[in-house]
């Protein structure tokens, strides 16, 4: 596994739990609104020192107790095929553990699914299937996150779906059509775009929310296709 970073102690990242954030380097998406350009971008990711994996054992015991969970996020953990077995070293150490993925590779969610190493998932749907490799900014096979969806609408763990609202990028037409393709489903959250911050397209750095009124909307009307729908 290749470490880009770690946030010690978070209670938003895993819902209801406290929690760790291991940050992933490395991802197979270029979405030019991504937050962490540099757990993304080969140039970028050569400035940032990895941490050390043994650094993250030393840390993880020293939180036994005091931690409910740990939360897996990139960049994309599932592209590393050692995924399953970092992760069991996390379960035997008795955290609790939360995977933040894209999706893209349904074989290896489904074979932490069926190890039974993975509490909760969290995934984004990044667009309407037509628009995908549009907005993620990579060549990638639509139908590996089709397979995701529907593996995880299988219920075997506690799962969400997610999906970023950008300007120009990801509307309102976008996520009615995101909604037909994925409910009926437990929980959906809508993110809103944020200009803070390094983005991996410095262009859209200019580019604003969308206003409260717009998402509260969306979500009135799509509020009856899932058990959960939220604004984040
Ligand atoms: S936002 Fe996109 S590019 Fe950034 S880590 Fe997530 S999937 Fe990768």
């Amino acid at each position: 596994m290749r470490i880009g970073g770690i946030q010690k102690s978070t209670l938003i990242d895993y819902p209801g739990k406290v929690a760790a954030t291991i940050f992933v380097s490395g991802c197979n998406f270029k979405c030019p609104f991504c937050y962490n350009p540099e757990l993304v971008l080969a140039e970028e990711i050569k400035k940032h020192p990895l941490i050390p994996e043994e650094k993250i054992w030393e840390f993880l015991e020293e939180r036994k107790g005091f931690l409910d969970g740990v939360v897996i996020c990139g960049g994309e953990p599932t592209i590393y095929d050692d995924l399953p077995d970092f992760i069991e070293k996390i379960q035997e150490m008795g955290f609790l553990i939360k995977l933040d993925t894209n999706g893209s590779r349904p074989e290896m969610l489904r074979q932490l699914i069926e190890l039974n190493l993975l509490d909760y998932a969290a995934m984004d749907v990044k667009a309407p299937k037509k628009r995908y490799k549009t907005v993620v900014g990579a060549d990638i096979d639509v139908g590996q996150i089709d397979k995701s969806i529907k593996l995880l609408k299988k219920g075997v763990i506690d799962f969400e779906f997610r999906t970023t609202l950008v300007p120009g990028l990801v509307e309102k037409k976008d996520i009615l059509e995101i909604v037909k393709w994925i409910s009926p489903a437990p929980k959906y959250f809508l993110q809103n775009f944020q200009s803070q911050g390094k983005l991996l397209n410095p262009k859209l750095a200019k580019a604003k929310s969308f206003p409260d009124e717009y998402l509260e909307k969306l979500k009135e009307e799509i509020t009856p296709h899932f058990d959960v729908c939220q604004i984040r």
